[in-house]
This record gives C-alpha cells, sequence and structure tokens, in this order.
C-alpha cells in the first residue's frame, strides 16, 4: 500500500482529498498547549472562525489550553488586492497592548500566503513596538494538504522558537510529540510543578514516571508552557518521544540545530514496546540497573491481568479502525495492534486512506524498522466517510464472539441490536473519549497496558449480556454514518 501510493503533496492527484485538515487548524490547536500567549490569525474572519470551531467542539473540551485567545486580522476583498501587511501590524501592536501576552504567533491562511504578505517583515516592524516576543508559524491550509505532512511542518515551527543553549543539563530530559493533552503535566518554571497530576492521566504524566522512574528528570514537555519554557528546551541532554507524528520532525529538527541526540522509541503501547522505550533511554544515560529494577516491580504488578487478558482474547481477531470520521490515525493504531499481538489477538486494520498513510512515512518507517508489518484492510475507501464495519465483520467471516472491536476516533460506530457494546465487544481507545482514572488515556507505558488489559476483560464480559442495547447503541445508531 506503501509502494503503491503516490507522495503526498500538493501535486498529488490520486483520488483523496485537498485541505480537509487544515493546516492552520493543527498550528493552531498544537499552539493552544502553550500558556500566556495569544495566536493571531493573518487572513479572512471565516479562517478564524473554522478553527474556533475545531477548538470549542473537538479541541478545549478535552484538551489543552481551555481558552486561547485568537483575534483576527479580518482580511477582506480590499487587502487581497493591496496587501493585509499594514493590518497586521497594526493587530499585533493592540494584542501586545491589550491582551500583555508574553509570546505572540502569527498564524496565515491561503488568502494572505497566496497574495505574498510578508508577514517576516511586518513582525519585525510590530516586533520594535511589543514587550511579547512575537512569532510566524506558516499555515495556509493549501500548503500542505495531507495531515501527516502538516504535522511535521507545523512540528519543526517550535525548534525556530528556541535559542541555543548556554548550559547542558545533567540527566534531563525532554519529551516531545505531545499534542492535545492536558497541560498541567508540564512542570512549567515559576509555578509550582504539579506532582499530583490530575488523575486522568496523559502519555506525558506516564513518560515522566518512566523518566523519574529510572533516575532522570524531565525537563520540558513540548508541546506545553510558555514561551521562556520552550525557547530552553535544548538544554536538556536528550529527547524522548511520545506520539512519533509529532516528535520525529523536532526531534530531529533539534538534533540538527542544537546538538540534542534523540531516542529511537516512541509511543510505548504494551509490555516489550514499555521495555524497550525504557532501557533504550538508560542504555543512553548509564541507568541500566535503575530500569531493569524498575522495570521488574512494574511486570510483577501487570503479569496477572496480562495473564488473564490473554485468556479472555484467546482465540479472537482485533478490529481496529484507523480513525473512523478522518481515515487518518496511523501511529496510535500500529502501536495499539503491537500491544493486541503481545496478547496473542490476531490484528486488522482498517479505514486508513492510502494518502494518509503515505504522508506519515516517518511513523511507517518507525515501525518498519522495528519489523512491526500487520495486515491492514485496503478497500474503496472514500476519504472522510466511516467504513462500514459490519461489511468488515462479514468480509473477514468473524462469528460474534470472534473479535473485538477498537475504536480510534469520535463517533465510534454503533447501533442498537446490529452492532452494540452489549452483544459485540468493543475497546474504546479513541484519544478524544478515552478517559481512564489514573491511567494514561491514550495507553502508553505499563499503566496504559494495565487499563488497556481491563478494559478488555470488561468488553468481553460485557459483551456477553446479547440484548439490551446500550443507550449509546440506540440514540447514536440512527446517525447517517452508522451503516
Ligand atoms: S487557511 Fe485555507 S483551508 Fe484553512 S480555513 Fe482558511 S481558507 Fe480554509
Amino acid at each position: 500500500m506503501f509502494a503503491k501510493t503516490p507522495e503526498a503533496d500538493f501535486n498529488c492527484d490520486y483520488p483523496g482529498y485537498s485541505g480537509l485538515w487544515c493546516r492552520l487548524i493543527m498550528a493552531v490547536t498544537s499552539y493552544a498547549m502553550t500558556n500566556n500567549s495569544v495566536a493571531v490569525i493573518h487572513g479572512p474572519a471565516n479562517c478564524a472562525w473554522a478553527v474556533r470551531n475545531f477548538c470549542q467542539t473537538d479541541y478545549s473540551l478535552y484538551y489543552g489550553n481551555p481558552f486561547l485567545h485568537m483575534p483576527v486580522t479580518n482580511i477582506d476583498q480590499d487587502d487581497v488586492i493591496s496587501g493585509g501587511a499594514d493590518k497586521l501590524i497594526a493587530t499585533l501592536k493592540e494584542v501586545d497592548r491589550d491582551y500583555k501576552p508574553e509570546h505572540i504567533c502569527v498564524f496565515d491562511t491561503c488568502s494572505t500566503a497566496l497574495i505574498g504578505d510578508d508577514v517576516q517583515s511586518a513582525i519585525k516592524t510590530a516586533q520594535k513596538d511589543c514587550n511579547a516576543r512575537i512569532d510566524y508559524m506558516s499555515s495556509a491550509g493549501f500548503t500542505t494538504p495531507p495531515l501527516g505532512k502538516s504535522i511535521e511542518q507545523t512540528a519543526l515551527s517550535y525548534a525556530d522558537m528556541m535559542e541555543a543553549p548556554s548550559e547542558k543539563l545533567e540527566n534531563t530530559v525532554n519529551i516531545l510529540g505531545q499534542y492535545k493533552e492536558q497541560q498541567d503535566c508540564s512542570p512549567v518554571p515559576g509555578k509550582k510543578k504539579c506532582k499530583n497530576r490530575r488523575k486522568y492521566k496523559d502519555d506525558a504524566s506516564e513518560l515522566a514516571r518512566f523518566v523519574e522512574g529510572i533516575g532522570l528528570q524531565v525537563h520540558r514537555v513540548l508541546v506545553s508552557g510558555n514561551h521562556d519554557y520552550i525557547k530552553t528546551a535544548p538544554q536538556a541532554m536528550v529527547n524522548v518521544i511520545s506520539c512519533p507524528t509529532w516528535g520525529f520532525p523536532l526531534a530531529k529538527k533539534m538534533e540538527e540545530q542544537f546538538g540534542v541526540p534523540y531516542i529511537k522509541q516512541c509511543i510505548p503501547i504494551g509490555i516489550e514496546p514499555s521495555k524497550k522505550w525504557v532501557m533504550e533511554l538508560a542504555k543512553f544515560t548509564n541507568k541500566q540497573q535503575e530500569a531493569e529494577n524498575f522495570i521488574q516491580k512494574e511486570l510483577d504488578e501487570l503479569m496477572p491481568v496480562f495473564e488473564k487478558t490473554k485468556s479472555f482474547v484467546d482465540g479472537k481477531v482485533a478490529l481496529i479502525e484507523c480513525g473512523r470520521n478522518s481515515q487518518t490515525a496511523f501511529a496510535r493504531p500500529m502501536a495499539l495492534a503491537l500491544a493486541l499481538q503481545e496478547l496473542g489477538m490476531q490484528v486488522r486494520l482498517f479505514g486508513l486512506h492510502p494518502l494518509e498513510l503515505k504522508a506519515k512515512a516517518m511513523d511507517y518507517e518507525y515501525f518498519m524498522q522495528e519489523g512491526f508489518d500487520p495486515l491492514i484492510l485496503d478497500g474503496n475507501y472514500a476519504y472522510q466517510q466511516p467504513v462500514n464495519i459490519v461489511h468488515v465483520i462479514e468480509d473477514l467471516g468473524l462469528r460474534q464472539a470472534g473479535y473485538v472491536y477498537f475504536t480510534q476516533d469520535i463517533f465510534p460506530a454503533a447501533r442498537g441490536g446490529v452492532f452494540d457494546p452489549a452483544s459485540a465487544p468493543r475497546v474504546e481507545t479513541g484519544v478524544h473519549l478515552r478517559r481512564v482514572l489514573n491511567a494514561p488515556a491514550r495507553g502508553v507505558g505499563f499503566k496504559g497496558a494495565k487499563a488497556l488489559y481491563e478494559n478488555i476483560i470488561e468488553a468481553v464480559m460485557f459483551s456477553a449480556r446479547g440484548s439490551r442495547p446500550t443507550l449509546y447503541g440506540r440514540v447514536h445508531g440512527g446517525f447517517y454514518e452508522n451503516f
């Protein structure tokens, strides 16, 4: 599938899509994880509303900064002829005066990029009269339509906000690749470090537990914190990675630009991947003994539930959906597949658009290098249309008790009496909706693995009910996207 799909650039005429996942949305939502900052959208009001709408419905409710200010330069028909640079300069000065942020980031849009507004010069001019540091993130929607590419470009922008380190801090580690996660996991300088991280953990909290568990210290979790926090990230001895799509591009750039090496393991879901993640970091920092002790303690607690789960899924197929409505998820379903294979399940991934696979070449290369090449079901997938899971089950000839469905997105499929958790086991692994007490929602690490196993047992047991469909299956089952 990877080899057959052409390069995912904006000249690509492979049947797919153009700009549905606008780069502006990816860029602004990543910036929404920062503190004391304002995003200035340089474009028409409608672009700003597209991002605000996304933030309201799919972001701030669950993750990151509960409210990011996003004033807009409000480019109109006249400005696209005469240029919008003056409006941008005026807006930047007003934002600096009224909001008094530490940091302002300018995001351009299709119209201002097409007319070639000189954003950098406008920033230079405004900067003379502003206290806030002003940066620019290229984000015009048309420039990188496939989601994976758009993330790659956005992640690189954070290296531009960093400075060469005047000192290196011994035994310190940055965690890269955090996106859409809860902000208070990050120890922001000047703020009390949140030791008792929220009861609903994120991936960064579990990876920070690994880092601290082997006697190292977390320096920065990116993207998060204020400008000073981001700027000083290159002081760390080494970078480790959570999500590869966000993490690898930034790690590579930080290595090139500031000489910070990075550990190649990432997104550790399941026992072996978690062990590898910890051991690779331990080898680099000469903490092998500490790591072995740490791992042993974790496994003592985990193995009984691992064995129990294995018996529950014996002979079952894992149906892993790669983004129900978006067909964009790749790294996380793959990492999940690795963990489910470890439990002895046969894994089948579906609902992945070939262009999205192609646009996530970095993730693809990572799993290939790990020797993990599971079966991904290809098909006539209309982009952004959910794949009918009942057809997938029929095509594979699966019995009702023969599979477990793993969701990866919002609005997971369900229809009372047809395909419902009361009769078909399903585990909610979509990052938007999954919340587990005291375990990272996205499932990394030993705590994530334990929560995943417990959820599988629960799902299989619950599906034995057979009758009386769930409320979700009865209400949501009538939605257009369900079969
Ligand atoms: S930047 Fe382009 S793709 Fe994004 S919302 Fe504006 S016009 Fe649409």
